[in-house]
């Protein structure tokens, strides 16, 4: 008797959710593989945006799949079509569109989307934006061609991104955080003092400790910021970066857990047969600090993606690795390795900052847990990077203080 196709939805063509579909393929050139987005393109290069968003790149060279692609492959690209439910007894999900599709296995790799800025002021303002898709990008690039002055808003990487963006197209650039100094889940004061230093040099006026109390718009565009301490900043436009809210609204009706984020097992797999999740939205489990936890990385979702993808085809492969995340810094390089957290009381941190290259300092980070390196930042030069994956995939045990010493010198 004829088999039946095997079925396959994945929800979110991102990096997670297009590895999958190609994994998939390649383990089964007759299954069926529908995947969705309510994107209207092809993958993309979320990576690259801060460089088309500097004009240092174009539009063409963000893009890495096309809808050819997905053809040759036969691997359904639905685009514009945003998943609004499942139903994991029936196994069907359901779209805005009112298509129902079957499934064997699911994937959801739905990544997250932008919390918005939300105080008085703000909502109707036009030119006040988000920087996580494409169409962001290109919206904002519209409005930086024709202003003159520019506030990017928060400690994340996404606000750095934006300021770095505005100070190199020329804009009057200030930057408004919260905290008292960027990356405050990773770095400490003295990090954050080597990053203000960078961006200084840029023109970027940095403010800490202080936050948007509300927006004063003039002819429906900003005109000012009001903060809490009682400053006002000039701006044409804003750009926030105030963290993502994982998209996993359409398993309301589920019973899949979701903690952080979907918490899968080492196999990426969540509590419901047959549904799996990868990428920023999977809450998965990290052997190098054996707890579970989200990581929003292109690496992390790629890894993802490719072990999900095996596993949804029936293998089982666990899923081992360490993620890094490296991208320009205004004029130098900063690379995250594995777990950087400031916050978890079961780290033990050491750092060390030394003069470095272009009137910049270096700065590097250690993140040890019972000893034994886990983690890593580098601010300026990244000498050493490869070898500190090694002693981290080894966990290496790093016990005395000339150990340590040596690892933060490493080149
Ligand atoms: C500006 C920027 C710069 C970055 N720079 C770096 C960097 O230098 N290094 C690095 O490692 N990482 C970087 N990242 C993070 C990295 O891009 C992400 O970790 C990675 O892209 C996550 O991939 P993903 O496939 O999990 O999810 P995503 O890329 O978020 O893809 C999820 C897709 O699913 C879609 N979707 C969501 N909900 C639904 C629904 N209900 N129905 C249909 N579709 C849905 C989304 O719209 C999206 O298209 C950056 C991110 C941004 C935004």
């Amino acid at each position: 008797m004829a088999t039946r196709e095997k079925r396959y939805v994945i929800i979110g063509n991102g990096i997670a959710g297009t590895t999958a579909a190609d994994t998939l393929r390649k383990n089964d050139p007759n299954c069926s593989i529908h995947l969705l987005t309510n994107e209207p393109y092809p993958l993309y290069n979320r990576v690259s945006l801060p460089r088309f968003l500097q004009g240092v790149i174009t539009e063409q060279k963000v893009m890495i799949r096309d809808f050819a692609w997905h053809e040759q492959r036969n691997i359904k690209l639905v685009t514009e079509t945003l998943v609004t439910g499942v139903n994991t007894e029936e196994r069907v999900v359901i779209t805005d569109t009112g298509e129902h599709l079957p499934y064997d296995a699911l994937l959801i790799a739905s990544g997250g989307w932008a919390n918005p800025l939300r105080v008085p002021g703000a909502e109707g303002t036009k030119h006040i934006y988000n920087f996580v898709t494409l169409d962001d990008t290109k919206t904002i690039i519209e409005r930086m061609l024709e202003s003159r002055t520019a506030l990017a808003y928060g400690g994340s990487f996404i606000a750095y991104e934006l300021c770095d963006g505005f100070a190199v197209r020329k804009l009057h650039t200030t930057w408004l955080m919260r905290g008292p100094y960027w990356l405050r889940n990773a770095l400490d004061e003295e990090g954050g003092e080597v990053v203000d230093n960078i961006a200084k040099k840029f023109g970027v006026e940095v403010i800490h400790n202080d936050e948007i109390e509300s927006v004063l718009p003039k002819d429906g565009v900003p005109h000012y910021v009001k903060t809490k301490k009682g400053r006002e900043i000039q701006a044409d436009m804003i750009g926030v970066g105030l963290g993502i809210t994982l998209n996993t609204q359409f398993l309301k009706d589920t019973s899949v857990e979701i903690r952080q984020g979907i918490v899968v097992n080492e196999y990426l797999e969540t509590n419901i047969p047959g549904v799996f999740a990868a990428g920023d939205v999977a809450e998965f489990y990290d052997p190098t600090i054996g707890h579970h936890h989200t990581m929003g990385t292109w690496d992390n979702a790629m890894a993802h993606g490719r072990i999900a993808g095996a596993n949804m085809a029936g293998d089982r492969k666990p899923y081992i690795d360490v993620p890094t995340y490296t991208s320009p810094l205004f004029d130098v390089n900063i690379a995250v390795i594995g777990t950087a957290e400031a916050n978890n009381p079961e780290l033990e941190m050491v750092a060390r900052r030394e003069p470095g290259e272009k009137g910049n300092d270096n700065y590097r980070r250690l993140y040890l847990r019972d000893n034994r390196l886990v983690g890593a930042l580098m601010i300026g030069s990244p000498k050493g990077r490869k070898k500190l994956v090694d002693l981290i995939k080894n966990q290496q045990l790093l016990a005395t203080s000339a150990e340590r010493e040596a690892v933060l010198t490493l080149k």
